[in-house]
């Protein structure tokens, strides 16, 4: 679908945010992000519209069928302010980049167990970016939660919060994707590895699989599953 004037200028102005943080080193940036490093450009945006605080987004991580491992995914926040949660679902050691990058509010709060920060609630106002560098998807869980308490309404959308992701397809990523017996494109996600990741060769610890995206309605999988060989040698 073509995007129009409006979403290609604000593909621009998401873009030079994302660049002027990799450019001062302000992000963590992995060798697989690392031909992103010089100039990230978004080629696509998913929008999400949440009419009043009953809408919401259960938690999930982004596929990362065309993105391939590692992606940047900046969300932008149009109209009523509404909660944004992170759970982390594995320890990154030592990997201060991790999670979500905003510009933060005396709102947004943390819960931590122990040292480990394990739950971040971040309040997205309108026109606030976020931008989830790597290795969120692979790491932390996230989700709009639904309220019945007041929230900042905006003036002209009221309770209707908006929300652009903007991410990029990366050629070949979803070539290789395989068909799963129901006859469907398979979706590729992230292993949760059982010892926490070490800052060393943080990718070579990443483990990726296709797997049958089960039908939204009926929750039928086929079952099919099959390991991304090592993504540092795809990449
Ligand atoms: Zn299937």
């Amino acid at each position: 679908m073509q995007a129009s004037p409006a979403l290609e200028r604000a593909a621009e102005l998401v873009a030079l945010a994302v660049n002027a943080r990799l450019q001062s080193g302000g992000a963590a940036m992995l060798p697989l992000e690392a031909a992103d490093r010089q100039a990230w450009r978004p080629n696509c945006a998913v929008a999400n519209c949440y009419a009043s605080g009953a809408v919401g987004m259960a938690a999930h991580s982004d596929r990362m069928t065309a993105l391939g491992p590692c992606p940047i995914i900046a969300s932008l926040s149009l109209g009523a302010t509404r909660c944004f949660r992170l759970h982390r679902t594995q320890r990154v050691d030592l990997w201060e980049g991790a999670g979500g990058t905003g510009s933060g509010s005396p709102h947004d709060t943390a819960v931590a167990a122990g040292a480990d920060v394990v739950r971040v609630d971040l309040q997205l106002a309108h026109n606030q970016l976020l931008v989830m560098w790597p290795p969120t998807q692979e790491t932390w869980k996230h989700e709009v939660t639904k309220t019945s308490k007041p929230f900042t309404l905006h003036k002209r959308s009221g309770a209707t919060r908006f929300n652009l992701t903007f991410r990029r397809m990366k050629p070949g990523w979803e070539h290789r994707v395989p068909t799963c017996r129901c006859g469907r494109p398979a979706v590729m996600k992230a292993h949760v590895p059982k010892q926490p990741i070490q800052q060393q060769q943080p990718t070579r610890q990443l483990r990726y699989y296709y797997a049958c995206e089960s039908d939204g309605r009926t929750k039928a999988s086929c079952g099919f599953f099959v390991d991304v060989p090592h993504v540092a040698t795809l990449a």
